[in-house]
């Protein structure tokens, strides 16, 4: 395998998964009841700056603008009236994309590296309470190693340097009865790993029909976008919010044009809350206005 994620690590599409991860992350944990979190791709939990999207400028369109965003946000804040300000960001300090922000820069703080980026394990045992469990496989050697010592302060996140695709099943049902699973494998051969994908997600749903199933996957064209939709339509029979998030318009020869991520069994709201905050969380992403961001419910819910 030569997918090494921290080529990517910080970038639009990561910012778009970690943000929304931390939305369902919020939703579940509002409840006073233990959840378990599966991550079925970890990645190495942490990305520093030798290994972080910042080399070769992907960084700079995600995170690195988020944070310039909020930054000008609150300068122009502090130069208006108190009462003013209060209005205007509300929408802004309670989001989940102000959530983001603060974990980034407190890793960066904690690491002393200012280009260091969370990973989605990093970000969801932040958000872990003492009751709750995470697990989180990785394949490659070097990665697991590093999302070991990552994660080593985290008693109740165990990980594991295996095949995510094949251990999910053995941990449905949770006896928590309640888990959220992370599915977001690097589309090194994007037909066979949607097929795999929705394969592993139609056995992970017959085990456990009321688990939250968040998928990312990669869109460039057109086609890719109405071949997931389709395809999530086919296979699943429960609710599942789909959102988009593009920087580039589909079909535009830039490569990654935009992110997909599906959320089967949505928290309740969370299509409202995000509603609120995906467009903004576009704009701070895509300043110029080149992509655009999508939320909807899938009709499948037969
Ligand atoms: N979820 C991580 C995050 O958001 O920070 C990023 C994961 S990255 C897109 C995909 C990771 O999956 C890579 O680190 C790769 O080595 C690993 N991988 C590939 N195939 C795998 C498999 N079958 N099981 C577990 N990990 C796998």
């Amino acid at each position: 395998m030569k997918y090494q994620h921290g080529h990517h690590a910080g970038n639009f599409a990561d910012v778009h998964k970690h943000v929304t991860l931390l939305a369902v992350l919020d939703a579940i944990t509002r409840k006073d009841k233990p959840f378990l979190y599966v991550d079925t791709h970890a990645g190495r939990g942490v990305y520093q700056g030798h290994d972080s999207a910042q080399r070769d400028g992907e960084g700079t369109r995600g995170v690195d603008r988020l944070l310039g965003a909020l930054a000008q946000t609150l300068t122009q804040t502090q130069a208006d009236d108190r009462v003013a300000a209060a209005s205007t960001t509300s929408n802004a300090t309670t989001s989940p994309i102000t959530h983001y922000a603060t974990l980034v820069r407190a890793l960066r703080q904690q690491l002393h590296d200012h280009s260091a980026c969370p990973g989605s394990p990093w970000l969801a045992a932040s958000c872990m309470r003492p009751d709750d469990r995470g697990a989180a496989f990785e394949l490659q050697a070097a990665e697991h190693s590093a999302l070991h010592r990552a994660l080593e302060y985290h008693p109740r996140f165990a990980t594991e340097q295996a095949d995510g695709f094949k251990r999910l099943r053995s941990l449905l049902p949770p006896p928590e009865r309640r888990a959220l699973v992370l599915i977001d494998p690097p589309y090194e051969d994007p037909r066979e790993e949607q097929r795999r994908v929705l394969d592993v997600l139609a056995g992970a749903l017959r085990r456990f029909e009321t688990g939250v199933y968040m998928l990312w996957f990669p869109l460039k064209t057109q086609r890719d976008a109405e071949h997931w939709r389709n395809a999530l339509g086919a296979a699943v029979a429960r609710p599942v919010l789909y959102s988009q998030l593009g920087v580039h318009p589909l079909d535009s020869r830039a490569g990654l044009n935009a992110s997909g991520l599906a959320i089967v069994n949505p928290p309740y709201l969370l299509d409202v809350s995000m509603a609120n905050w995906l467009p903004e969380l576009h704009r701070m992403l895509d300043p110029e206005g080149h992509g655009s961001s999508e939320l909807c419910m899938l009709g499948n819910s037969h």
